[in-house]
């Protein structure tokens, strides 16, 4: 498990009960068997398996049909998931598993929850989450129409967009940036697009069209105001930590695969890992694992409590991914010729990274929440519990 000390000694039996389960199911061989086609996307009977052995919605209380367990629940299936090295389902189980469950969750009209829920806890609604307007084109918005909402709206690169029952589409409602849940099967939902990825390919990613989609007023999941603002950016900050924990078990397992080759590889008369440049670059990588391990513990810390985590998470997830990135790269060199090739458990693992890049939010957009929102702390004088509380 994630290694800091703080992580471990929050653990409850019923965490490792479910890490246990969850590495019991996520098996390399048995994503292999779920896929449609060799190197495709997962079916339909993935999820629901996954629910079946509670794996969705964990962090969720028991009252709401989860297993009470909190983000450190989502956490433990994020470990799980990185053993099949594939950051398709590990993406697509942060949105199915934690975004969507939250969404429902903190729903204003409490019979979305009744009706959804469980379907998506059991893995039988698949959802996705459409943010990403394409760049340079036009707005995605939602007009009232008495108690109906019109949508018109693009997404791209949505994960399980082509596969989702349910889309949480943002769109600006009445001025406003608003979370609108769309069933897939209303008329004027389209999918227009599959892309062919680079990695994450265990999911599919779509390119989904909303042209003129009618849904009752009821299905906005999230707030007006302030409060829209506060479980927006607290949807998306657990979602950034749990990619920083993605990206920080990818690193933690490309350095053990890097440091064995590197020991055995021969150059010189001596091996790869005892040349100085070699090994200054690894003690700096294993540095970067304490950092991350020490970071994903402190933003835990400062989620389950009252202090500011958005910047910090942002932040997080930006070093995370960004210094896995660069080992990825150092080991595809260090692998020589075999760094090249498509079987490269490097270069496999660079594939996933690249997606993480985006993912959650781009690293660009990363630093520029960090650098806003600290620099406004500053300003104001305010501690990790001021203007980061706020945007918490
Ligand atoms: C694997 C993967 C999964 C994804 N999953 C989803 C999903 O489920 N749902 C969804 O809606 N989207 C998803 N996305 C999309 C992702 O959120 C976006 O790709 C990301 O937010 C960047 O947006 P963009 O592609 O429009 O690029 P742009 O916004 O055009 O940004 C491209 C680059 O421009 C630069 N840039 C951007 N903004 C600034 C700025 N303010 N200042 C300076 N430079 C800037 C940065 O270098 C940035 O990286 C996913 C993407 C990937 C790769």
């Amino acid at each position: 498990m994630l290694g800091n000390r703080v992580i471990g000694q929050a653990m409850t039996p019923a965490h490792h009960e479910l890490l246990a389960e969850a590495r019991a199911l996520l098996t390399p061989a048995r994503v292999t068997a779920w896929q449609t086609e060799p190197g495709g996307a997962v079916g339909r009977e993935a999820w629901v398996e996954m629910g079946a052995h509670g794996l969705l919605g964990a962090a969720l209380p028991r009252a709401q049909g989860g297993r009470g367990l909190g983000i450190l629940g989502s956490l433990v299936v994020a470990d799980a998931v990185s053993q099949i090295q594939d950051g398709g389902v590990m993406l697509g189980l942060h949105v199915q598993g934690d975004v969507a469950c939250q969404w429902l969750a903190g729903a204003p009209d409490e019979s979305l929850r009744e009706r959804f829920l469980p379907g998506v806890l059991r893995g039988e609604l698949l959802a996705c989450q459409c943010d990403t307007d394409p760049a340079g084109e036009r707005e995605s918005t939602a007009v009232r129409d008495g108690e109906t909402l019109v949508l018109d709206a693009r997404k791209a690169y949505v994960i399980n967009g082509a596969a989702a029952d349910l889309c949480f589409v943002g769109v600006r409602l009445d001025g406003r940036p608003t979370i609108v849940l769309v069933e897939r099967d209303v008329p004027g939902v389209r999918v227009r697009l599959v892309y062919d990825k680079l990695g994450t390919r265990t999911v599919d990613s779509a390119l989904v069209e909303f042209d003129g989609v009618r849904v009752p007023a009821s299905q906005v999941v999230s707030r007006g105001g302030l409060g829209q603002i506060l479980h927006w950016n607290a949807v998306m900050t657990r979602m950034r930590l749990l990619i920083a924990a993605d990206a920080c078990l990818m690193h933690r397992s490309l350095l053990e695969h890097i440091v064995a080759h590197a020991g055995c590889r021969q150059l010189g008369g001596r091996p790869l890992v005892s040349w100085p440049v070699n090994l200054h670059a690894l003690a700096r990588a294993r540095a970067d694992l304490e950092l991350m391990e020490a970071g994903i513990a402190d933003a835990y810390l400062r989620l389950q409590g009252r202090s500011g985590a958005m910047p910090e998470v942002a932040a997080l997830k930006w070093f995370c991914v960004e210094r896995a990135t660069q080992l990825a790269e150092l080991c595809c060199d260090l692998e020589g010729g075999a760094g090249y090739m498509l079987d490269s458990p490097s270069l496999r693992i660079y594939r996933q990274l690249r997606g993480l890049r985006m993912a959650g939010g781009s690293q660009t957009t990363m630093l520029t929440i960090g650098n806003h929102s600290l620099a406004c702390r500053a300003e104001l004088g305010l501690g990790s519990e001021g203007a980061g509380a706020v945007t918490r």
